[in-house]
This record gives C-alpha cells, sequence and structure tokens, in this order.
C-alpha cells in the first residue's frame, strides 16, 4: 500500500459551505490533509485555505448555489462530500426579532442546507462514498437563554439531519450532524467584542463547558472529517456533540 492510499478522503472531493472561516475553514484544512480536494462556498471564501477552490456564493440565492455546487463539480470532478456549514447567529428572547429577520436567519441557516444539498444531489449519487454533513449547535439540544431564533433554526437542521438520512440511507448517503459547543471562532470573537466586559465575557463562555474552555474550530473539523469518512459508512443519522461535555455531561453529582 503506497503512502497516497492510507489518505481516507484520497480520490474524494468535497464542498464546505461557509469554508472562509472558523470551523470551515478548519475543516478544509483537515480533510485536505487526509487527502481530499476541497471548495469553499462563502460569501467572502477568501480567508479559505490554499489549496481550496474558492466559490463566492450568497447561500439564499437558489441559482446562485446550483451554479456554484456545478462549477464546484466541475472543477473537483465531481462531489462526493457536502459540510453544510455556513450560518449566522441571532439573539433575543422570542418578540426581539422581526418578521424580516427570522425569514433571513432561516434563509441561511436552514433553507441554505436544503439548497446545497439539493443541487448536489446528482453527484452525491454518483459517488460510492457520498455523505452529508451539517452544523448543528447545542442550542438545538438544549435551552440556551436569549437564543430562541437561533435555537430553532438548529433544530431544524438537527431534524433535517435525521430525515435526509432516512430518505437516503438504501442509496448509500449518509447524514449526519455535529453538534458544537460554544467554539473559539471570528464568530464568537464579534459576539465578545459587544459585550461591555469581553474578557469578563470570555471566562463566562469557559466556565459554562463542563471541560472549561471553549472549543477550538479544529476539534470540530475532526468531527466532520469522522462523519465524512469513508471508513464509518455504518454512521448514519447521528447528532456528535462536540461540546466538552455540555450536552451528557454533569460535574456534581
Ligand atoms: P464564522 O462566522 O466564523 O464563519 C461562518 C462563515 O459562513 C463565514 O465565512 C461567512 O462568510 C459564511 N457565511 C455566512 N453567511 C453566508 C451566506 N449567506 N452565504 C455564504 N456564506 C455565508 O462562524 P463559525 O463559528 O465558524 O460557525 C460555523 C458554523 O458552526 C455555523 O453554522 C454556526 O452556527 C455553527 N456553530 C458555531 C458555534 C460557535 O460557537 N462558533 C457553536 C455552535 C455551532
Amino acid at each position: 500500500m503506497n503512502a497516497a492510499s492510507d489518505l481516507e478522503f484520497d480520490g474524494l472531493a468535497a464542498i464546505v459551505t461557509g469554508g472562509g472561516a472558523g470551523i470551515g475553514a478548519a475543516t478544509i484544512r483537515a480533510l485536505q490533509a487526509r487527502g481530499a480536494r476541497t471548495a469553499a462556498l462563502d460569501i467572502d471564501p477568501s480567508g479559505a485555505p490554499e489549496g481550496a477552490l474558492q466559490i463566492q456564493v450568497d447561500l439564499t440565492d437558489s441559482a446562485a448555489v446550483t451554479a456554484a455546487v456545478d462549477r464546484a463539480a466541475e472543477e473537483l470532478g465531481g462531489i462526493d462530500i457536502v459540510i453544510n456549514n455556513a450560518g449566522i447567529g441571532a439573539q433575543g428572547e422570542v418578540d426581539a426579532n422581526d418578521d424580516a429577520e427570522w425569514a433571513r436567519v432561516l434563509d441561511v441557516n436552514v433553507i441554505s442546507v436544503a439548497r446545497v444539498t439539493t443541487a448536489a444531489l446528482p453527484h452525491l449519487r454518483r459517488s460510492e462514498s457520498a455523505a452529508v454533513v451539517n452544523t448543528a449547535s447545542i442550542a438545538s439540544m438544549l435551552g440556551l437563554p436569549e437564543r430562541v431564533l437561533y435555537s430553532a433554526s438548529k433544530g431544524a437542521v438537527q431534524a433535517m439531519t435525521l430525515a435526509m438520512a432516512a430518505d437516503w440511507v438504501a442509496e448509500g448517503i449518509r447524514v449526519n450532524a455535529v453538534v458544537p459547543g460554544t467554539a473559539n471562532t471570528p464568530w464568537i470573537g464579534r459576539l465578545l467584542e459587544k459585550a461591555a466586559d469581553p474578557e469578563a465575557e470570555r471566562a463566562a463562555l469557559n466556565a459554562r463547558q463542563p471541560h472549561g474552555r471553549l472549543v477550538e474550530p479544529e476539534e470540530v473539523a475532526e468531527a466532520h472529517c469522522y462523519l465524512a469518512s469513508p471508513r464509518n459508512r455504518s454512521t448514519t443519522g447521528v447528532l456528535l456533540p462536540i461540546d466538552g461535555g455540555m450536552t451528557n455531561v454533569r460535574t456534581r453529582s
């Protein structure tokens, strides 16, 4: 066996939405290190890792998404893996956001998953190693304060993951999701910048996680890779928390 054939994604092509920053960029690096050809589909793909095909696309535009996915398939020679990772935040109680903001956040966080996956489906059906990995959140598992809209969007991603897994299990297209805890990405950097006392806010976020620190984007990237890996062909319909124990662990008996 030569060295190249040891790479689990050797010969496979992956598209990563939101691959221009944070978790998506880390996932592209991890996929590349395991041999995948990659494309970053992002409204600003300029921060995508070197070697990734950068495709500028607003995921709320259906025609643009179809064109972007088709271009990725053409330049990468197919699509085997879809990492639906792009997302935006929303804060406040149920009355905090108007109809337009509800529609905008659900468009980016939920409908874009349907758009990208639909556009990629003909390519996935031609693959022997087809996998879709979505990106939910602890906000879809737990009740967090002032996250109603964001939680609704990630709850929908979680439910879609299970439903799509059921639809395609017989075809061999696997669908799973990562469920990250608070992760050390530009997103959290922006949230901390807005806080009255950013250092105190960071300390509070660290303390909220049972393992006492934020989740690193590379740790979520590992989970994206695990769930997408052709070595895990029996893994489908799984919601995998990468959250330092926040969902399932209590530190006091
Ligand atoms: P980030 O803000 O650092 O990166 C998100 C990327 O998505 C950016 O490159 C951005 O340009 C892109 N994007 C946003 N809207 C887009 C659109 N309409 N079209 C195309 N691209 C668009 O975010 P992150 O922290 O890396 O988060 C990645 C995913 O992980 C998101 O789905 C987020 O909800 C989820 N998540 C993050 C955390 C966290 O604490 N950071 C926790 C749980 C889940």
